[in-house]
């Protein structure tokens, strides 16, 4: 604490005005007061902020770098992930906020740019009203009082100054966790024994291995020969005794397998292994240009490197349930769940690039269904106001080789962020939540749209439920009145949909009696079973579309009966979510439509839910 207090201490720095003759100390300190504050924006950060500044709450983000994204930014470039990988080869994609944030790059951002995709991020959360964006600033410190933290302690590169961040709740989102460690959270690091959770793909006996850290880069085809003379810190890549999963094709994304981990402490050592990252990196690439194995790469540079590697694990911090390989393996239903993971079991050898017999990863296993993360996972233990999202939650080394995908931790990142505004409004902390609560964090979760596997939506306040007639002007596959079946998504080969048969179609809910109306939501297609994400190397095929989704609904317009006429109530033009809603001033009415004009391409629209609210 003293020497924090001492940095603020400018006395002998004298900032003197050339002219005036002016001198003065400068004073650089301030103190902001939120309802909640995200450590971290990347996209478990981002998600949480988004989402807990939607419902309500007053919410600060700070970000230690000048970009945000985390691992997903153009000053890493990791690629976002979720369920992806499915055993089907198909994804089973995340819906909500994350889903909204690729939507809004495939328009933004066609040349899958990633210094354009920092800004799509910037965009994206600079336009909630409720969020504070703090940039090139890093919370370095908890102040505490009996378990609860009631300040982070940040310090702002650009400006030199201390800014004090007083908050009801803190979500730290930065992956490494510095607030929250400094706040008396309990965390692990290190592999867990196969005894202690009886996961068969732990070793034998703890130890401290972390999987480790990577640079990564791209290069472009310059069409004529480009010769590369390897700089003096390379060190050379022994390709004849690698493991033969060290893929080299294609090379113009990077290799994620230059890592390098950590028996020890990984952020201690983080300084040091960049230097040796940037030697294994172009190590590899002179390799690839000067092994004469690649004739292919003769006409192609080196177009990026990263300067800062990602990383993939430090510490997790312990909530009131750690989640373990045999939950996810078993797809084990849990009462408190509010996120979902499917990426396979990629645990990375211990060694790294320094290990090259052993594979890189070992893929232990690929799922072939996504499995549940309970809320319980999401908040600390002994930090009573303390959550968290991303790869610092509470989980074994083993789960969190599948669950630390970005699509996962931002699905984790709308859970925490919803749970916290629903504290603030609550006045409760989050175990108070937990077991009091559970039920309405996740029908606010499931209202907006994010997907909790195997869990129905059964909001009381919604009165679509309670329509007594509910038709559609055509139907080729699926049934209008599945659109409140509580189930936004065709799950485990069960329909949950209607699909017009062409445009114009029309859904019409009525009612006998006359009921107050103000809101209408409907959730529509956007093909959960293709990948939408940036891809360095793009390609088009049966699990990724580079473009649009045909299937979006573009175009639609909102009647609604008044006095015994339909009346106009809304028209959206070129809608770029899977979540449509129209708001409007109470009214009574019998009845409402939809007019469904267009798609981006598909014949038919589809449609998975219908919601009504006054
Ligand atoms: C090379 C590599 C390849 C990978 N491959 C994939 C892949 O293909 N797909 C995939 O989805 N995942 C992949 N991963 C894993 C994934 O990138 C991470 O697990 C994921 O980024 C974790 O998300 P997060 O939001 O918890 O943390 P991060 O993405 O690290 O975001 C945390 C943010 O918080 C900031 N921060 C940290 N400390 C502070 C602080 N004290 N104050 C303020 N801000 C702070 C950081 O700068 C960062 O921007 C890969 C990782 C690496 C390194």
């Amino acid at each position: 604490m003293s020497k924090l207090i001492d940095l603020t201490d400018r006395s002998s720095d004298q900032w003197i005005k050339m002219g005036e003759s002016e001198m003065q100390t400068p004073v650089r300190e301030k103190t902001l007061d939120f309802d909640i504050a995200v450590i971290g924006g990347g996209m478990a950060g981002i998600c949480s902020a988004v989402s807990a500044a939607r419902n309500g709450s007053k919410v600060v983000l700070v970000q230690d770098r000048a970009v945000l994204g985390g691992n997903a930014s153009s000053e890493v470039r990791v690629i976002v992930h979720g369920v992806t990988k499915l055993k089907s080869g198909l994804p089973e994609r995340e819906t909500g906020i994350i889903e909204e944030i690729l939507l809004l790059n495939r328009f933004c951002n066609e040349q899958h740019s990633f210094t354009v995709w920092d800004h799509v991020l910037y965009d994206y959360v600079t336009r909630e009203p409720n969020i504070t964006l703090i940039m090139n600033t890093q919370a370095v410190r908890a102040v505490t009082e009996d378990s609860k933290i009631v300040s982070a302690l940040c310090w702002q590169m650009t400006t030199e100054t201390l800014i004090t961040i007083n908050a009801e709740l803190f979500i730290d989102c930065s992956g490494d966790g510095l607030l929250a460690a400094t706040s008396g959270a309990i965390y692990r690091t290190g592999r867990e024994g196969k005894a202690e959770f009886n996961e068969k793909y732990a070793p034998d006996e703890p130890d401290g291995w972390q999987m480790g850290a990577t640079i990564l880069l791209s290069s472009k085809d310059m069409g004529k020969p480009m010769p590369f003379k390897a700089p003096p810190f390379t060190i050379k890549f022994d390709a004849d005794k690698t493991h033969t999963d060290r893929r080299i094709i294609p090379f113009v994304e990077g290799f994620w397998w230059v890592e390098v981990g950590s028996n020890n402490d990984i952020i201690k050592d983080a300084e040091v292994d960049m230097h040796r990252l940037m030697g294994f990196a172009y190590g590899v690439w002179d390799y690839v240009k000067n092994s004469g194995e690649f004739p292919e790469a003769n006409s192609f540079a080196l177009d990026w490197v990263g300067s800062l590697p990602g990383r993939r694990e430090s510490r997790r911090f312990m909530g009131d349930y750690i989640l373990k390989e045999s939950d996810q393996l078993s797809h084990k239903i849990f009462e408190d769940a509010v996120a979902f993971g499917g990426w396979p079991l990629d645990e990375h050898n211990p060694g790294g690039i320094e290990n090259l017999s052993q594979p890189p990863s070992f893929w232990h296993e690929h799922f072939d269904r996504v499995y549940q993360i309970p809320f319980r996972s999401l908040y600390s233990k002994n930090i009573s106001n303390l959550l968290f999202a991303g790869r610092n939650v509470s989980q074994t080394h083993v789960a969190l080789s599948s669950s630390r995908v970005m699509g996962t931790c931002a699905t984790m990142g709308q859970a925490v962020g919803t749970a916290a505004a629903l504290c603030v409004k609550k006045k409760v902390v989050p175990r108070e939540l937990a077991n009091n609560h559970i039920k309405e964090l996740q029908e606010q979760l499931l209202r907006d749209d994010a997907f909790i596997p195997e869990r129905l939506a059964d909001d009381v306040n919604d009165l679509a439920k309670t329509a007594n007639k509910i038709w559609a002007s055509s139907t080729t596959s699926g049934d209008v009145k599945l659109l409140i079946d509580g189930v936004s998504r065709d799950e485990q080969g069960e329909v949950h949909h209607w699909k017009s048969n062409g445009l114009n179609a029309e859904v019409i809910f009525e009612w006998d009696e006359p009921i107050s109306l103000s809101q209408v939501e409907i959730k529509c297609d956007t093909n959960v079973k293709k990948n939408i994400m940036m891809l360095k190397n793009t390609r088009e095929n049966d699990a990724y579309t580079t473009i649009i989704p045909p299937e979006l609904l573009k175009s639609m317009s909102l009647q609604v009966i008044i006095n015994g006429d339909w009346e106009d109530y809304g028209e959206i033009k070129n809608n770029q979510k899977r979540l449509i809603k129209f708001s409007f001033d109470e009214v009574l009415t019998k009845g409402f439509k939809f007019i469904l004009h267009d798609t981006y391409g598909a014949e038919n629209v589809k449609l998975y839910e219908v919601r009504a609210y006054k």
